[in-house]
């Protein structure tokens, strides 16, 4: 991939991610305001519902009221009608006019219940007229305005459901027309059903949860299932300021509903931002490693070229130079062919490296397992390895005792893993002339540790030096020259043998290179 497609995807992600991150802070700047907002439109809605319903009772009362405004003029009529009213009308108990002067004009009703005799009721009756004379009188002055309003008055004394509304009575229509009181008697329980319930029920559309509670907070009714017994709006009935109507969305409330709303939203926002940038990430991530790994084949190939040149060219002068026959003395001559065979068994590990690493890409890489005992392995291994370390001074401590058990594995491989880390061993050991190779036996698994004092290792590159192509990029191992597959090599090797490999190194001290292979089995 070129550079400037790569900068372009990046600038494409760029370019949704950030207007979508600029959107979700602004939504959560905003979310109050939604909050509010919406708050604002479910309190106007549900403020409209307790009106209408309060209204629905008002009218309710004018209708009752209207039956005895002009009772004075046809009283038989009139009766009759009052009557009608409380037989239509269950939460209407009774009803009593008392004229201007506290006397009982006329009395209807089904008092037994809570009086015993129609004089307790007058009794009753004119009692609260006295106690707030100066109120009702008040009233009056406004009714003979045109404005009526009822004065409600709970009966301690008397059963606790009946509720006494006292209200002028005047006629505009006559001036001179006599006022009385009126005295309404009202089954509160029966009002709440019959009244208030049948009209909220009306408006309900399925959202709605209502209740009504009365002064002392008893309940007097609340909607069915309804769980959560917080409402968010109340009024109070203006008919009978006692009773309180409460309202608010089902299951919920509008603010929590708001909330949840809000949150649900956000969330939903974050979700996609975090996607999508992770989306970008990994894709600038395998775009990096793409590049990195585009480099490292480039340097692969220089490499390799000059991996294969060197000792070619050093075999043909010392083979020419043989072959001229100038080299009499006989231990040149075989330093020379010493050197010709050292250079031709490097050669032999670096093709060897080359091929099978194409193999193990092709995936045409074939293993042979066998049970080998691995302390003869080794023996045999650096017995014929030793020449090389030999040659080049380096002084090789070996610790192999004791019994091991055999382990399950391919020849082959395992000489070229270790090979390649005794190989790796001499080339970064700086000024160093020792390594130690290690063979133990712990529970479950057999180590080889190959260990020299040289360069060392950083940390950051510890875990990179088994990939691929890769070689630290730093000053020290300029002059050594390599391909970068020695210890993906290793890696894959182990991982067939279903063992591991590890590092252990430290710059400046050396490094430590350990094969595991388990023991299980073998
Ligand atoms: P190569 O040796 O051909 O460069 P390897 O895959 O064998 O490739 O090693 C990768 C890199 O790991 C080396 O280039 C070197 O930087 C680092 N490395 C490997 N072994 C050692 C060691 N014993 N000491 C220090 N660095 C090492």
């Amino acid at each position: 991939m070129k550079r400037s497609q790569i900068t372009f995807s990046v600038l494409g992600g760029l370019a949704l991610l950030l207007p979508l991150m600029s959107y979700t802070i602004y939504q959560w700047a905003e979310r109050n305001k939604d909050e509010a907002l919406i708050q604002q439109i479910y309190d106007r809605q549900l403020n409209t519902i307790l009106f209408s319903v309060n209204q629905y009772c008002w009218d309710k009362f004018e209708t009752w009221t209207a039956a005895f405004t002009d009772i004075s003029h046809q009283p038989e009529e009139n009766r009759h009608r009052i009557r009608l009213l409380l037989k239509q009308n269950r939460s209407l108990v009774g009803v009593i006019l008392m004229d201007s002067s506290n006397h009982e004009i006329l009395q209807e009703g089904r008092f037994s219940r809570s009086f015993k005799t129609g004089q307790e009721v007058t009794q009753t009756v004119s009692g609260e007229i006295d106690a707030h004379h100066d109120q009702l009188e008040r009233l009056l002055h406004r009714a003979k305005e045109g404005y009526v309003k009822p004065l409600s008055l709970e009966l301690n004394d008397v059963d606790q459901a009946i509720d006494l509304i006292l209200v002028p009575v005047v006629s505009l229509a006559d001036s001179s027309a006599p006022w009385m009181i009126a005295g309404l008697f009202i089954d509160t329980h029966r009002f709440v059903q019959d009244v208030v319930i049948r009209k909220f029920n009306e408006m309900d559309d399925g959202n709605l949860a209502f209740a009504t509670r009365s002064q002392e907070g008893d309940i007097l009714f609340i909607s069915d299932n309804e769980t959560n017994p917080v409402f968010e709006k109340s009024d109070a009935l203006w008919i009978l300021p006692d009773l309180q109507l409460m309202v608010k969305m089902k299951g919920t409330t509008l603010q929590s509903l708001s909330r949840q709303r809000t949150r649900n939203h956000l969330i939903f926002l974050l979700v996609i931002n975090l996607l999508l940038g992770a989306g970008i990430f990994t894709f600038i991530q395998s775009v990096n490693k793409a590049i990195r790994l585009a480099r490292m084949q480039s340097d692969f190939v220089a490499n390799v070229s000059h991996e294969l040149r060197t000792p070619l060219a050093l075999i043909r002068m010392y083979a020419e130079t043989l072959e001229l026959g100038r080299i009499t003395s006989k231990s040149k001559q075989k330093k020379y062919y010493r050197t010709i065979m050292n250079e031709c068994t490097r050669l032999t590990q670096l093709v060897n490296n080359i091929l099978d690493f194409s193999k193990i890409e092709s995936h045409k890489k074939e293993y042979t397992f066998q049970g080998i005992q691995p302390e003869y392995w080794l023996a045999e291994t650096l017995n014929s390895y030793r020449f090389h370390l030999d040659q080049r001074g380096f002084q090789l401590d070996t610790g192999i005792e004791g019994e091991f058990p055999k382990i399950r594995a391919d020849r082959e491989a395992i000489t070229q893993a270790l090979t390649n880390l005794l190989d790796n061993a001499m080339k970064f050991s700086g000024n160093s002339r020792k390594i130690d190779v290690r063979l133990e036996k712990t529970d479950s698994s057999l180590s080889l540790s190959v260990r020299d004092y040289g360069i060392g290792i950083a940390s950051s590159e510890q875990k990179l030096i088994f990939d691929k192509f890769y070689r630290v990029g730093s000053s020290l191992i300029h002059d050594v020259k390599g391909t970068g597959l020695g210890l993906s090599l290793v890696k894959h090797i182990m991982q067939v043998h279903r063992g591991r490999v590890e590092v252990k190194s430290e710059p400046g001290h050396g490094s430590t290179f350990t094969l595991i292979f388990p023991v299980h089995g073998a």
